[in-house]
């Protein structure tokens, strides 16, 4: 393995053991997954049934970006065809573990939507809107300015769907029409009944954004008890995430 490669397994481990952290409560077990771009066309992604609490180098599996991001371009799949085409993306054919239900995601957004490292979890506080009945129309606006400084203009909302190839699918076509609308990918994805995902351009950037969204999210569930969140204007909204000093509190809170 070439040092650039060890070096971003190394702080893709490190990166998962934090997120796994019990009191920061975004994972328990076997949830969540992670991943890191090496920039030389492959990626590492966790192997399924290992668990980000014990993450070690060996939890990760190595695959190529533009071949496993290229399965979402099937129509439909069956499970056995699924797990066939991962296989066939990894960088070692003999290697005989099992990528991540979700590493065709993890590598569409890698490559298609250039994040270098992905972390998906579950949070307590995010799923709380998630799983709500109220979910989509409680993301609709932004609450304070710290939200849009590190998790970026809106974040991007993928209606349930089967997980693997399915929601690969589809998620790629809502990050599709977001990129459109904003003119930049989404930092945070969420995934309805199911969790979040944080694009970064560094192993702290995933952090740094999956805190501040579960923060939002705790903002917002506390609102609900006072009549409801106070949305901040679009106008408002969008001088944040566009003005000068903003972009230089991102550039030192090292967000890309
Ligand atoms: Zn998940």
């Amino acid at each position: 393995m070439t040092s650039n490669a060890e070096n971003t397994l190394q702080q893709l481990v490190a990166m998962s053991l934090s997120l796994a952290r019990p009191d920061r409560d975004l994972v328990i077990l076997g949830e969540g997954n992670t991943s890191a771009s090496v920039g030389d066309g492959t990626f590492f992604v966790k192997a399924s049934g290992t668990q980000l609490p014990q993450a070690t180098p060996a939890a990760f599996v190595r695959l190529h970006i533009d071949a496993t991001a290229a399965i979402a371009d099937q129509e439909q799949m069956s499970d056995d065809a699924f797990k066939a085409a991962l296989d066939a993306a990894k960088v070692d054919p003999s290697d005989a573990r099992r990528p991540s239900t979700e590493t065709v995601l993890h590598a569409i957004a890698l490559g298609e939507f250039g994040a270098r490292f992905v972390g998906h979890t579950h949070p307590i506080a995010v799923n709380a809107i998630m799983c709500s009945v109220a979910a989509e129309e409680a993301l609709r606006g932004r609450l304070f300015p710290d939200e849009i400084v590190v998790c970026g203009p809106a974040p991007a909302y993928v209606p349930y769907t089967d997980p693997g190839f399915a929601l690969a699918r589809q998620t790629r076509q809502v990050l599709r029409r977001y990129a459109d609308e904003y003119g930049m990918p989404p930092r945070v994805v969420v995934m309805q009944n199911h969790g979040l995902i944080a694009l970064g351009g560094s192993a702290q950037e995933v952090e740094s954004i999956t805190d501040m969204f579960v923060k939002t999210c705790r903002v917002l569930a506390g609102t609900y008890a006072f009549g409801g969140p106070h949305f901040l204007s679009d106008a408002n909204a969008a001088r944040i995430h566009t003005r000068p000093d903003e972009v230089y509190r991102r550039r030192e809170l090292k967000l890309s």
